[in-house]
């Protein structure tokens, strides 16, 4: 999965969907309501455009092109609004690592690829779960639109939670994973969080998981 953060136009009026939730999503510029499907092609029609080139075989499960040369960890790609400029940063949960991401070419390093729920390394195990694209909300920081991208990968452990759908434990997983990573109790919104993303996610899976390795 890749995470996309950057503006998507209202295909009413064009502005930034400022206040889009996923669910309840209306244009807080001219109130028009976007279904999930209008969504999702809304969102795909974006990326492609922010895609083309920048990223073979996304959607696949390949892995990114930046690759933090420090963690070895796949970095997110942000792009201004307006001038359409890119940098690259590292995901939410490495920002623990307290070093500044040093991009490098993905074919260059050992990519250290992970699960993306529980955020674990991927090792021998590796499962897919099929994923239409979908928009997910306002970035808290930026204000900017997120979308995610492409099938989601997922750990031996996470996998079968998934499979026999039980999506609270499998969030009790992810939060007790974030508290032991960052020694604090996760705060409430963070949960919230996990649980409507979740929710965005389950309306968009598209096939059964499966093992890719
Ligand atoms: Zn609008
Ligand atoms: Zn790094
Ligand atoms: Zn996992």
């Amino acid at each position: 999965m890749k995470l996309i953060t950057t503006d998507i136009p209202c295909p009413s009026c064009n502005t930034p969907l400022t206040n889009y939730d996923g669910f309840s999503g209306a244009c807080g510029s001219c109130g028009h309501q976007l279904d999930d499907e209008t969504g999702g092609v809304l969102l795909a029609a974006v990326m492609a455009e922010l895609l083309e080139g920048a990223y073979p075989g996304a959607g696949s499960g390949g892995a990114p092109p930046k690759v933090c040369k420090v963690c070895r960890r796949p970095l997110e790609r942000k792009i201004e609004a307006g001038t359409g400029s890119e940098s690259w940063h590292h995901h939410d949960q490495d920002m623990l690592s307290g070093h500044k991401p040093i991009p490098a070419d993905a074919d260059t390093v050992d990519v250290r690829s992970r699960c993306d729920f529980c955020n674990s390394d991927l090792g021998e195990e590796m499962w897919v779960l099929p994923c239409r694209d979908f928009i997910a909300g306002v970035h808290p920081v930026t204000g900017q639109n997120q979308g995610y991208a492409g099938d989601w990968s997922a750990c031996g452990t996470c996998a079968p939670l998934i499979d026999k759908n039980q999506w609270n434990a499998l969030l009790r997983r992810v939060q007790k994973g974030w508290e032991d990573d960052h020694g604090v109790p996760a705060p409430a919104e963070k949960v919230t969080g996990w649980r409507v993303l979740y929710r965005l996610l389950r309306k968009n899976i598209s096939g059964s998981i499966y093992r890719a390795r």
